[in-house]
């Protein structure tokens, strides 16, 4: 089976917006056995896209759209595939009450240009769109199939991976049985690196590589005709990676820093306090996100201020006057003041510069001290962490959550 991208939008063409669309949907395909040949991508004009239409056409089974379905008069995509499959455009009341019920849900009231959103050939197969008004849609006509999904990325993935995908896989006849590994401590070059010759021999499973915010994730997908071929296809090829990569993998099954720690210590009944600086309350709402976290989190502090930093974690005036806050030494004495007046079985603790202002030689902008104390033993780590200042704030938690993750996981 043959399936072509066309990617309509003149902001495309003229590099305003990276098309990231096309590589999501081909890296998408690729394990599914559905082969692309072909990818192709047409500014708002509706001759040029009345071609591309016709030639994906007639040399592919199924043709995806990404963009062009906005109420406005140059989002021409579903009435320029309609009419050159010969369809004819119907409203549908329930999309179109669907359409009004979301903007009434955000304070809005839906613009009568809207209603082109609720207009498909009929039949066809819609795609809701949880995350925005337009919905997508499935034309078949004459054994091929029209996929159309919005252009916006928070909008096409979920549409992509809960309706086209099972869509495609129907038609393909195939199963997919997949993976997530997720990794801390190596950017995604050093990986992809680390893992080359397997990358560069996947068939069957295939092995997607997504870099996120200080941490990267590794995709394993196989193509399978039942869950057990599928993970005898993936659990082999996990155990190659792990040999590689050891425990720079926290997860083999997707799951977030945060989420890893917050199973551990319920499982180990363990309790948890966090003294911040530089984060300034990130650290506790990694875990506060969490449902059940009240179990074993017990209380974090904020303590900006060196002031703070004495009065509530018992840091002495001696640290912060001679060596200051952002030091081993000040890391080291919150982290083990916390868990004292804490009671708790660990302690985190963060300070750090996150800039843009407040470096010196000794101290750049991106010096972050990590500590995590616990009865046994207390560990301090200096990070030299690059981006602005969210991207430190982010990064620092990432790294004082792999910190504990590697003394409470056994994974
Ligand atoms: P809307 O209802 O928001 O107008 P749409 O389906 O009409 O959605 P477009 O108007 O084509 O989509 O694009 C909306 C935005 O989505 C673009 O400005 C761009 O930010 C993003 N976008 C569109 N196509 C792509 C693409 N191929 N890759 C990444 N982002 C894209």
């Amino acid at each position: 089976m043959i399936a072509e991208l066309i990617c309509v939008g003149t902001e495309l063409l003229m590099g305003q917006v990276t098309n990231t669309n096309a590589k999501y949907i081909a890296e998408q395909l690729a394990p599914t056995g559905i082969d692309m040949y072909h990818q192709i991508v047409v500014g708002d004009n509706p001759q040029r896209l009345t071609e591309a239409v016709k030639t994906a056409f007639s040399r592919a089974d199924i043709v995806i759209f990404s963009g062009g379905l906005g109420p406005t008069d140059d989002d021409l995509t579903k009435e320029t595939v309609a009419e050159t499959l010969g369809l004819k455009l119907e409203l549908y009341p329930e999309e179109w009450d669907r359409i009004t019920a979301y903007f009434a849900k955000t304070g809005r009231t839906a613009a009568p240009n809207n209603q082109k959103q609720a207009m498909f050939p009929r039949p066809s197969i819609i795609l809701p769109n949880p995350n925005g008004t337009a919905p997508g849609c499935i034309m078949e006509q004459n054994g091929k199939a029209a996929i159309l999904l919005p252009g916006p990325p928070r909008e096409l993935i979920p549409m992509f991976r809960d309706h086209a995908l099972p869509y495609l896989l129907q038609k393909s006849g195939h199963k997919l049985y997949s993976r997530e590994l997720r990794i801390f401590g190596k950017g995604e070059s050093d990986v992809t690196y680390l893992l080359d010759d397997l990358i560069k021999a996947q068939t069957n499973p295939t092995i997607a590589p997504y870099a996120k915010t200080g941490e990267v994730t590794l995709r394993i997908t196989a193509q399978c005709q039942t869950e057990a071929e599928g993970e005898a296809l993936v659990l082999p090829m996990i155990r190659t990676i792990r040999e590689r990569l050891g425990d720079l993998i926290y997860s083999d099954c997707g799951e977030p820093l945060p989420v890893v720690c917050h199973k551990a210590l319920l499982a180990r009944g363990e309790t948890l306090a966090g003294a911040e600086s530089c984060t300034g309350g990130l650290l506790s709402s990694a875990f506060v996100d969490l449902s059940g976290s009240s179990a074993y989190f017990i209380e974090g502090a904020v303590t900006y201020a060196n002031d703070a930093k004495m009065r509530r974690l018992g840091v002495s005036k001696e640290t912060l006057d001679t060596v200051g806050p952002v030091s081993e030494e000040c890391a080291r004495e919150m982290a083990e003041g916390l868990r004292k007046r804490a009671g708790t079985t660990y302690a985190l603790a963060t300070t750090g510069i996150a800039g843009p202002d407040g470096g010196t030689p000794d101290t750049p902008v991106g010096t972050v001290y990590v500590s995590y104390a616990s009865e046994a033993e207390t560990i301090v780590k200096r990070l030299q962490l690059n981006g602005d200042r969210t991207k430190i704030r982010q990064i620092a938690v990432l790294h004082i959550l792999d910190l504990l993750r590697r003394k409470v996981c056994t994974y």
